[in-house]
């Protein structure tokens, strides 16, 4: 069973993305900020990390940043989230060590074609 890393702030965007995770047969677990991501990944190594980008004390960009830095060989693919009016931010994650991006609101279908293509599912 492979696992997913859910950081986001909303926590309705966190239950959406791991009731779907689940029924793909993830292992999930959740983080609300950079800073609490940062930490799960010192003491667990996710297969995918799905990661929004504004979110309080440390924000997707902060983290991916310090992740890349410290797991060098054992880092997880990364779906970056972002909106349809923040474009400009995926040239930025992709160039910062994101492996693909998915548009929020995301559907099933949008998140399993994501996963695929990250080669995780
Ligand atoms: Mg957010």
């Amino acid at each position: 069973m492979k696992n997913c890393l859910i950081v986001d702030d909303s926590k309705v965007i966190r239950k959406v993305a791991r009731h779907i995770l689940e029924d793909l047969n993830f292992q999930v677990s959740e983080a609300c900020d950079g800073q609490e991501a940062l930490d799960q990944c010192s003491s667990q190594s996710p297969d995918i990390i799905l990661l929004d980008w504004n979110m309080p004390v440390m924000s997707g960009m902060d983290f991916l940043t310090a992740y890349r830095d410290r797991h060098v060989q054992d880092g997880a693919k990364v779906i970056f989230c972002t909106t349809e009016n923040a474009l400009d931010h995926i040239q930025a994650a992709l160039e910062a060590g994101a492996d693909e991006y998915i548009m929020k609101p995301f559907d099933r279908e949008t998140l399993q074609a994501k996963l695929q293509m990250v080669g995780v599912a």
